[in-house]
């Protein structure tokens, strides 16, 4: 499996047979994904040590970077108004939040997996 297949699949680097989290959770009823602590198939160890998934943050402001600006540059392209647009970008972070907190941490987990 490529790194970009593993990701968007989001199960477990190791045996790729179990989803790394139980829940999604909903930025709008402010409920945040649940990850499981390990695989239930392999036993992989999902946290490594404590604190592994604090890099992950840096994925998250990337993404969330990039998302801003792809609607920057579409508000732009379909001349929304300044203020406008900064109410979207607002409303798109925050809608996003969830997915960019488990996408980075399952980008952070594979970037860092050694096949055992
Ligand atoms: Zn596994």
């Amino acid at each position: 499996m490529s790194f970009l297949s593993k990701v968007i699949s989001g199960c477990c680097p190791n045996c790729e047979q179990e989803k790394m989290f139980k829940t999604n959770g909903n930025p709008f009823i402010l409920k945040m994904p649940v990850m499981n602590k390990s695989c239930s198939k392999c036993g992989y160890v999902y946290e490594r040590e404590t604190g592994f998934f604090f890099g992950a943050m840096y994925i998250s402001y990337g993404l969330t970077c990039a998302e801003m600006i792809a609607v920057f540059v579409l508000g732009l392209l379909f001349n929304i108004s300044f203020m406008n647009m900064f109410i979207i970008i607002l409303f798109i972070a925050f809608a996003l939040s969830t997915i960019n907190y488990k996408l980075a941490r399952i980008i952070w987990l594979n970037i860092f997996y050694k096949k055992m």
